[in-house]
This record gives C-alpha cells, sequence and structure tokens, in this order.
C-alpha cells in the first residue's frame, strides 16, 4: 500500500512571521495524533529554518522547492542541494511548471537535479503536465511520456521507487480550473503505465503520484479517492490552515 502524501508548495509566500503563525495554526489543528497521511510543507528558502524549528516534534515533513544540481561554486542566486540537506529538509520538488516557464527549467536539468538530490539524501517531487494547448490537441499523454523519459534517464530504480511525481496540469495551477477525478486518474494511470515501461510493475507500483491544481478541502476527497492519485501537491490552499487541514483529512 502507497501511503498518500500531501505537500504545501508556499511558493513565494511567507515572511518569517507570517510562516510562523501559519504553521502554529496548522499545528494545532492537526494535534499530537498520528497523521493519516505524510505531510510536508515546502516554505521559500527564507523560511526553511524558522519551519523546521516549528515542525521539530512532530511528523509534518519540510522541503524545499527548487535547488541547483551543482556541488557549490559561482552560480548566484542559487541553493545547492549540500545545503538544503544540511537545513535540516527531506525533498525537494523539482520541474515545477513555474520554474519550466519562467526560469527555463530543461528536462535535462531535471534529471540532473533529481541525481544531486538522491546524493544528498532529499526526496524528490517531480513536477510534470501539459498546459491547455497540448491537452486541447490531445498531446497530454506523449507529452508527459516525454518529460518522464528526460528526467528519469539513467535514475537507478531503487532512486525512482523513492520519487514522488506529481501530476499538474499547467491550466489548472493557480486558475481555480481543477482537472475532473477522471481526467486526474486518466492521467496518473498513464504516468504508472509509463513507469512501469521505463522500469518494472514493482517501481511503477511503489512510486506515489500527486495530483496538483488548485486542490482545496471541497473537491480533495474525490480526487484522492481514485486509485492511482496517492496525494496531493498544493499551491494556493496550502497558505490556509484550515484548507490544508481539510485536504489532508480528504487523504
Ligand atoms: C502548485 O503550484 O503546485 C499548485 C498546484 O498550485 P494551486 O494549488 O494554487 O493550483
Amino acid at each position: 500500500m502507497r501511503k498518500p502524501i500531501i505537500a504545501g508548495n508556499w511558493k513565494m509566500n511567507g515572511t518569517i512571521t507570517e510562516a510562523t503563525i501559519l504553521v502554529e495554526e496548522l499545528k494545532s489543528l492537526l494535534g499530537t495524533e498520528e497523521l493519516p497521511c505524510d505531510v510536508v510543507l515546502c516554505p521559500p528558502f527564507t523560511t526553511l529554518a524558522t519551519v523546521l524549528d516549528l515542525v521539530d516534534e512532530t511528523l509534518i515533513g519540510v522541503g524545499a522547492q527548487n535547488m541547483d544540481y551543482h556541488e557549490s561554486g559561482a552560480f548566484t542566486g542559487e541553493v545547492s542541494p549540500a545545503m538544503i540537506t544540511e537545513v535540516g529538509a527531506q525533498y525537494v520538488i523539482l520541474g515545477h511548471s513555474e520554474r519550466r516557464e519562467y526560469y527555463g527549467e530543461t528536462d535535462a536539468a531535471v534529471n540532473a537535479k533529481i541525481k544531486a538530490a538522491f546524493q544528498y539524501d532529499l526526496t524528490p517531487i517531480v513536477c510534470v503536465g501539459e498546459s491547455l494547448e497540448q491537452r486541447e490537441a490531445n498531446h497530454t499523454k506523449a507529452w508527459i511520456e516525454g518529460q518522464l523519459e528526460g528526467a528519469f534517464k539513467d535514475i537507478p530504480k531503487e532512486e525512482a521507487m523513492e520519487t514522488v511525481i506529481a501530476y499538474e496540469p499547467i491550466w489548472a495551477i493557480g486558475t481555480g480550473k481543477t482537472a475532473t477525478a477522471d481526467q486526474a486518474e486518466e492521467v496518473c494511470r498513464d504516468i504508472r503505465k509509463k513507469m512501469a515501461h521505463l522500469y518494472d510493475v514493482e517501481t511503477a507500483e511503489a512510486i506515489r503520484i500527486q495530483y496538483g491544481g488548485s486542490v482545496k478541502g471541497s473537491n480533495a476527497k474525490e480526487l484522492l479517492s481514485e486509485p492511482n492519485i496517492d496525494g496531493a501537491l498544493v499551491g494556493g490552499a496550502s497558505l490556509i490552515a484550515a484548507d490544508f487541514k481539510a485536504i489532508i483529512d480528504g487523504t
């Protein structure tokens, strides 16, 4: 059985003061009971240490939203895998569509980042997804298969099994438009099939696949009840403690 994983991508939101309020609220809503799923908060780099301190002694995990794949050096503005591991984070989001669109992140870069993440004991959450034009032209399956081939090139089976894949249709991110449960399930099923083809059925069955795109408390349960959807990557709704808790409750 795959354990569901709900991750909150705060994007470029949250000063230290705001992050502290949000995490304290979430902690009090979640209480001290065992969580029904893995819960991961991905705040901006500047609040990673604060959030890690606040979730210490809870079961909440923490991830970065991006990283460079180089060890160190003249890469102004970038953050290395070692830095993220040292601060105490366990996860890193890679290949988010905003990184691909605004910062030119390629499948080859995502591939290098996955390799670097595993070298530094970070679990990658690898985002894939199609644009509206690609969906309307019936190119979704081929496009996502290409993204997976690029991202997982030369990644060993043991690492692929540990990777979380987030299916995020670009047209549903931050737009309020959610893929229907059927649409999301169809692509997540295709992703699992493709991973079986790239590796084997055992690997594909182990990989956790999230859906992301305007997930909120009101639609989480339906999406998360699909057999190939093992969690959610949540943007906007992860900034409101009660909404994020409602999504966690939907697992
Ligand atoms: C995201 O950015 O990963 C995302 C899914 O955003 P939202 O939930 O706001 O659509």
